[in-house]
């Protein structure tokens, strides 16, 4: 009795995640940004949707709320902190709230830094994070609304997950993110490996995600940075990097 999560590609190279509750049966979906891909897809899985789960306020995450919603009359979860910049929310959670799905449910963690009011949702049946545009394959999100200060002490949260934990992130950007962490970090060898296993992953039309937090651990340049002013500088590298 466990939840699993399934990538459904949508826009350019954003992802929806598709969540099951095997013990009930419930389903959910996360960030669907775009309706149509998302309701076949859910279609696909049976027709049942109960929850809607937004990480963060952006259009890419947030723009097929509503229609996916009224398709299903699933209840929309999101951040209290976000409520008067994201879709009508039904239940507005933070830190630490408990969000029921089927027999299982997620953990509530704020992770400000890409947005302010950004947070994730970590299942421990099943062991899945939903990153949203805090940590991605090999990379993390911008510092668009945050201070590398913040971004540190959410990256840091999610580094205490166990090992095991799938990160099911917001978009497919592990290539390109692999030719910037190899150009900070050539020496590298779980970076190297997860490279060739992510080029090996699109060369086969697949997704690279959702990776395995331990593997983030050993070769993301930016869960490596030991302190605040090292993360920053990993940023501003990679936000200057053209490769
Ligand atoms: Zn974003
Ligand atoms: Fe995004």
């Amino acid at each position: 009795m466990t939840v699993t999560a399934q990538p459904v590609p949508i826009l350019s190279d954003n992802y929806a995640w598709l969540l099951r509750d095997s013990a009930t049966g419930a389903v959910a979906i996360v960030d669907p940004a775009e309706p149509k891909p998302v309701i076949a897809a859910l279609e696909k899985a049976g027709g049942r949707l109960d929850l809607i789960l937004l990480t963060h306020h952006h259009a890419d995450h947030t723009a097929g709320t509503d229609e996916v919603r009224a398709h299903f009359g699933a209840k929309v979860v999101g951040a209290a902190a976000d409520a008067h910049r994201l879709p009508k929310l039904d239940v507005a959670v933070k830190e630490g709230d408990s969000v029921p799905f089927g027999a299982a449910s997620a953990r509530v963690i704020d992770t400000p830094g890409h947005t302010r009011g950004q947070i994730n949702y970590f299942f421990p049946d099943g062991e899945i994070l939903l990153s949203g545009d805090t940590l991605f394959s090999l990379g993390c999100g911008r510092f668009i609304e945050g201070t590398a200060a913040e971004m540190f002490s959410s990256l840091a949260k999610l580094k205490a997950l166990p090992g095991g934990t799938k990160v099911c992130c917001g978009h497919e950007y592990t290539e390109s993110n692999a030719r910037f962490a190899l150009s900070v970090d050539p020496n590298n060898a779980a970076l190297h490996a997860r490279t060739a296993q992510a080029r090996q992953q699109r060369a086969a039309g697949q997704p690279t995600v959702p990776s395995v937090m331990s593997d983030e651990i050993a070769a993301n340049p930016f869960l490596r940075a030991p302190d605040v002013t090292s993360l920053a500088d990993v940023r501003a590298k990679k936000d200057a990097f053209r490769g």
